[in-house]
């Protein structure tokens, strides 16, 4: 009898099961998009509750589509979108409020009040890696205890939970109000600026200043072992539990990249970088994020230099949904290819103002250099290159960091199908631009990390095996070339600052 590994990768967009067999091959996949919630500017809500029944769903396709009944599968493993945020009652199982989506901005002025407490910015940065931003999931638990009618109360009662999306399921799929279990791993942790990255404990202190009550926090696990089994019925019922990482750390650990020095950008809603910097935790002085890599049941834990991009394959979608210029993604392309060059239009889409390397909340986006002569073919090449040009701000940063030049680019997501990109990204970084095989690596991460603690994988060797080379794009471009567009990139970005004041929020 043949036995699999299911992938739950629950996603800003949507969740997507996938079923993988002993080689690490897809074997089918189950998929369903989710409501973007916008009720204001800079808002971005979902709902926990539909995320939950889309992933209920989406199990039961990619199990029925591989012929695949649950005493087949060995193992669950679960990656989730980081940092969005719930907040629900322990006891009805509700969520109290939408979930609040890494992207929303609303915590602005709680994030400037903790700031202005002492040191700004770098308030917790010693302690949990991360500068104060909007994108992290504390001050999105403190907004709702606020702003949500008798949640404080009933936080100081005991009744309230908190968790990201991985707490969320996991709590659903073990039982939920009936004894579920609250969990969630060292990853998911490393992204609320609640855990102190050294002892992989919540920071009690940090927890106060910011008002939330130790209570409502998950207990802390690796992000491979047997959490739990399914309990409910007739989905995955009894069946293991045992892989949950972060979406970016699960494709880092898709992409094999186990050993310190190995890298990966993802291009999907948002581009990440992840470096693997292995037992040593690097402070960034860069404007890079430390956080886990991963951690396997009880190893040492492995750290990575993070570079989060918070608006990349996003804005492909803006122009698709919301200027109505292409009916499709990969559309862009066609529309990019049209012209020669970018016509001297740059985009900078600080949509949620700007992650990395520059923390700008008061960020917001803007198109530059436009002339009479810019036609719609130069707009899709500076949507495109906007993506190519903030990644090669990030790999500065993690050069800097790191004092070690990276010489090729593991990459993965949704925009690394795009042909036009991926080369104009290899001129602009001037390193090879590598995709694998198995282009689905944050759900083979969560396979893989699952797998490897139910023993359906022997170890990391055994994994490194099966990581295959499907392409690369050689950079072509004359270094002239280059430095001289991302000069213009760097003054591009200088316009978009400094926008969001008293009056503009
Ligand atoms: P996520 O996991 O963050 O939801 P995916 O990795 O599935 O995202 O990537 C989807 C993103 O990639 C979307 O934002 C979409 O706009 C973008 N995308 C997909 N195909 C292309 C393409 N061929 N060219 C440009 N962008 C693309």
């Amino acid at each position: 009898m043949s036995q699999y590994v299911a992938a739950i990768d629950q996603g800003t967009t949507s969740t997507r099961c996938m079923i993988f067999d002993h080689d690490g091959a897809v074997v089918s996949v189950g998929q369903k998009e989710h409501q973007q919630i916008f009720p204001r500017a800079g808002w971005v809500e979902h709902d926990a509750n539909e995320i939950w029944a889309n992933t209920r769903e989406v199990v039961g396709q990619a199990l029925a589509r591989a012929n695949v009944g649950t005493s087949d599968v060995v193992a669950v493993g679960i990656t989730n979108q980081r940092e969005t945020t719930v907040v629900w009652d322990r006891t009805t199982g509700q969520p109290v409020y939408n979930a609040i989506v890494w992207q929303d901005t609303r915590t602005t002025a709680i994030v400037e009040q903790l700031g202005a407490l002492g040191g700004g910015a770098d308030r917790y940065k010693d302690k949990v890696g991360l500068p104060l931003a909007t994108y992290f999931a504390g001050p999105k638990v403190r907004w709702i205890l606020d702003n949500v009618d008798g949640a404080r109360e009933r936080a100081d009662r005991g009744d309230l939970l908190m968790g990201t999306i991985d707490s969320w399921l996991i709590w659903n799929m073990t039982g939920g109000a009936d004894g579920g279990l609250h969990l969630t791993d060292v990853s998911n942790a490393s992204r609320t600026m609640l855990m102190d990255y050294r002892t992989l404990a919540w920071d009690a202190g940090i927890a106060e200043e910011m008002g939330i009550p130790t209570s409502m926090l998950p207990e802390i696990r690796s992000n491979s072992e047997e959490y739990g089994r399914g309990r409910k019925a007739g989905f995955l019922a009894g069946v293991p539990i045992a892989g949950s990482l972060g979406d970016q750390q699960a494709a880092t650990f898709g992409q094999v990249c186990f050993t310190k020095g190995m890298a990966k950008n993802t291009y999907g809603t948002g581009n990440f970088m992840l470096l693997n910097t292995g037992e040593e935790a690097v402070p960034s002085q860069n404007g890079l994020l430390t956080t886990l890599c991963y951690q396997l049941g009880d190893g040492k834990p492995m750290y990575a230099l993070e570079g989060s991009i918070a608006v990349t394959g996003s804005l492909v979608q803006w122009v698709r949904d919301s200027l109505g210029m292409i009916s499709s993604a990969p559309e862009i392309e066609d529309v990019a290819r049209s012209v020669e060059d970018n016509g001297g239009a740059y985009f900078v889409p600080a949509f949620s103002g700007l992650f990395a390397p520059h923390w700008r909340s008061d960020a917001r986006g803007a198109i530059v250099g436009l002339t009479r002569y810019v036609n719609k073919g130069h707009l899709a090449r500076a949507v495109l290159e906007a993506t190519a040009y903030q990644t090669r701000e990030v790999l500065d940063a993690m050069n800097a960091d790191s004092g070690v030049d990276l010489t090729e680019l593991r990459v993965d997501g949704g925009m690394v199908g795009n042909e036009l990109l991926m080369q104009f990204q290899a001129d602009l970084l001037d390193v090879p631009v590598i995709r694998p095989k198995i282009a689905e690596t944050t759900a083979l991460g969560a396979a893989y990390a699952a797998g490897l603690a139910v023993g359906f994988w022997s170890d990391l060797d055994e994994l490194t095996a099966k990581w295959a080379e499907d392409k690369r794009w050689e950079p072509q471009m004359p270094a002239d070339e280059r430095e001289r567009n991302y000069r213009n990139w760097q003054k591009a970005v200088t316009k978009s600052l400094d926008w969001v004041d008293e009056d503009v929020r």
